[in-house]
């Protein structure tokens, strides 16, 4: 047994745990939970937990089902809404194969594997989440079908009377008390959006953040007799909830992004890895933007991008190169705008950091930057400046990412596999479904 696995086992005797979740993903990122006796984890850490991996979404097929959890000894905390009596804590998990190899199908694998390749090459990768969600009073919707927001805030409105302050307030106490970082939070602009920013960190240990962070506000806000939801794009007439993703790349203690004298500071090596996400977004859209409604928020206004183009502090831009602060010195990043809120983290920046990595390896050259506002544009001059679309609908990206080797290598034939299927699926029921809007535009029309 390690350290860190002895240290679990004191601090669950210590503090008297009386369960010890273990946490793991889906396909398309949903938490899934197994509680444990405080007896069972040293076998888990010895062995693995075994469950039927043929139930979760994606994880494996029915002949070869058995599959173990175990538990990541370093990701252990305690889980502060469930109340100091009777204390929980949770563990994120590896999925191993019943002889102890990693799971093909296991999401945070397939990111740990690009991060593996990030190293040989050099780098570690860092990532800064800005995670925008709407706080609604409930699950239940208005007579127009409409869910219905906690408030009428807009952005960074300092409300007053509003819970959309004393639940972010609350919402990031237990974020501390797990360990995760904020650096930012503020009312967004749509009513009852809200956006928290979490401090940098390696991108592994962000994803799993991510997927810690969303429990954490749909309990919170549970617990204020609110419901928050993270889907792409709930109103039509209000901005959609991106997640959008600082990403930058060290050789040890040196900022690979940053070059002194260069146009925006930015190197070269930061040069092809915006090259390679841009040429590759479109193919992996259906990972970054994995719903139906996800194209909504793309194609619906609201700040979200809809062509591939980078700029300097240019919020149309697929891709952001943030002010840099000379003040910080040898300080460069990279924001990507695409991902939405309701994204598998661990997919998702496996997708980013792979795409920009080949652009580094291949040397892509960096179209030009776009100062103009891409959404004022016409389709011809968007044409002219070589501006090309992301992906219009879940359907265009499926298609998509099935003719990309690239995703198909990062994923992993297995993830590629059960993705496209979970998607194509998703696809078939939402285009025989006849919509309230179709009802309203047509039903009288003809
Ligand atoms: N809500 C916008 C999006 O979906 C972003 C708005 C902003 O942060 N400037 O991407
Ligand atoms: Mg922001
Ligand atoms: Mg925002
Ligand atoms: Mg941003």
């Amino acid at each position: 047994m390690d350290r860190q696995q002895e240290f679990v086992l004191r601090t669950i005797e210590e503090r008297d745990v009386r369960f010890v979740r273990l946490w793991f993903s889906d396909v398309v990122g949903a938490l899934k939970s197994v509680a444990l006796a405080p007896a069972e984890v040293e076998g888990a850490f010895a062995e693995g937990l075994g469950f039927d991996g043929s139930s979760i979404e994606g994880l494996s097929r029915v002949f070869e089902s058995d599959m173990l959890l175990k538990p990541d000894p370093s990701s252990f905390q305690i889980l502060p809404w469930r109340g100091e009596e009777e204390p929980t804590a949770r563990m994120f998990c590896d999925i191993l194969t019943p002889d102890q190899e990693p799971a093909a199908g296991d999401p945070r694998f397939v990111l740990r594997r690009q991060l593996d390749a990030a190293a040989s090459m050099g780098f570690t990768c860092y990532t800064h989440p800005e995670i925008e969600f709407y706080l609604l009073n409930s699950e239940e919707l208005d007579d127009e079908g409409s869910p219905i927001p906690a408030d009428r805030a807009g952005y960074f409105d300092h409300s007053t009377g509003s819970v959309a302050q004393d639940l972010r307030r609350h919402t990031v106490n237990m974020l501390e008390a797990v360990g995760i970082s904020v650096e930012f939070s503020h009312n967004e602009v749509g009513p009852g959006q809200n956006e928290i920013d979490l401090r940098y960190a390696d991108a592994l240990t962000t994803a799993d953040n991510i997927i810690t962070f969303r429990t954490i506000v749909k309990e919170v806000a549970l617990s204020h007799g609110k419901y928050a939801t993270f889907m792409p794009k709930p109103f039509s007439e209000h901005p959609g909830s991106g997640m959008h993703t600082h990403f930058s790349l060290f050789e040890g203690d040196t900022n690979a992004f940053y070059a002194p004298n260069a146009e925006f500071n930015l190197s070269t090596t930061a040069r092809q890895f915006i090259a390679g996400v841009l040429t590759h977004a479109p193919e992996f859209s259906a990972i970054t933007n994995q719903f139906v409604n996800s194209y909504k928020r793309l194609w619906g206004g609201g700040e979200a991008p809809s062509h591939l183009s980078w700029g300097h502090n240019n919020r149309s831009a697929l891709i952001r190169v943030p002010l840099y602060k000379p003040t910080k010195g040898g300080s460069a990043r990279v924001e990507f705008r695409g991902i939405d809120s309701a994204a598998n983290p661990y997919l998702a920046y496996a997708m980013v950091i792979g795409a920009g990595l080949k652009g580094i390896q291949e040397g892509y050259e960096l179209q030009e930057h776009v100062t103009e506002d891409v959404w004022g544009l016409t389709t011809a001059e968007r044409k002219a400046l070589g501006l090309k679309p992301l992906p219009g609908t879940l359907h265009d990206a499926i298609r998509q990412m099935e003719d990309s080797e690239l995703v198909a290598e990062v994923l992993g034939e297995q993830v590629y596999e059960n993705f496209l299927r979970n998607k194509r699926q998703e696809w078939d029921e939402y285009r025989v479904n006849v919509s309230p809007f179709e009802i309203n535009k047509y039903l009288g029309m003809i």
